[in-house]
């Protein structure tokens, strides 16, 4: 796409004025050709700070919410193993690819999963293992990690989900709060789950079942 590197410097430019500061996430999102990830007649969109339709009636998250909880999820000395519930287009994959040692992805809708699939494999993310299955069923190849996002809205915290999180795991997700929802950061302790709202969101909901 032409003048692809100037859309991305005025993208993260933009990204830092609303207030994303974890250098580390500005360059790998710098690097990740969003483009490729969402539909060619939406291309020329791809470094607008949209959420745009990925199909099956879903979308892809806004840069600025990939950033955000990115930057929520960051902890420097603590990214081996990260599961994420929604795979979607695979784009948050990917920056999750760029920072954790090993990325789990679990999608319920099959034809979302083998696009994802196709497209991270072109661009190389190998420590990345796509899953299609219902993420409330949490992960069956994998016991533990040491972080899980989620980037669909459940109404309660799934309980196989908290199950899988190590101590010292923190869990970044949107839950439904009456007529709205909230981003949450969880924390696992010895003493117990520290819970810490964020801020309003807007995600998809999180639904049973694969489909
Ligand atoms: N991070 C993705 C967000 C896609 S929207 C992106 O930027 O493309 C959220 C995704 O969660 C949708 O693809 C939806 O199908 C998926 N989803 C909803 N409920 C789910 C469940 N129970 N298990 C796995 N994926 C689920």
């Amino acid at each position: 796409m032409n003048n692809n590197k100037n859309f991305r410097s005025k993208f993260i430019n933009s990204l830092r004025n609303q207030g994303i500061k974890n250098e580390l996430i500005l360059d790998i999102l710098a690097a990740i050709p969003r483009e490729l990830f969402i539909e060619p007649a939406l291309r020329t969109r791809a470094y607008d700070h949209d959420a745009l339709p990925i199909g099956c009636n879903q979308t892809i998250s806004s840069p600025y919410i990939v950033a955000k909880m990115s930057e929520i999820i960051f902890e420097r000395d603590n990214m081996g193993s990260v599961l994420e519930i929604g795979t979607g287009c695979g784009y948050q994959t990917a920056v999750l690819s760029s920072l954790f040692n090993d990325v789990v992805s679990i999608e319920r809708i099959e034809a979302l999963h083998l696009r994802a699939k196709k497209t991270l494999a072109s661009l190389n993310f190998d420590n990345v293992t796509l899953i299609y299955g219902d993420g409330y069923e949490g992960c069956t190849k994998q016991s533990y990690f040491d972080a899980i996002i989620l980037t669909a809205a459940p109404k309660v915290i799934p309980d196989k989900l908290l199950n899988q999180l190590n101590e010292n795991g923190r869990m970044i997700l949107p839950l439904h709060a009456g007529g709205s929802q909230k981003l949450f950061r969880l924390k696992k302790t010895k003493n117990g789950i520290h819970k810490k709202d964020i801020d309003d969101v807007r995600f998809v909901p999180m639904l049973e079942g694969k489909a």
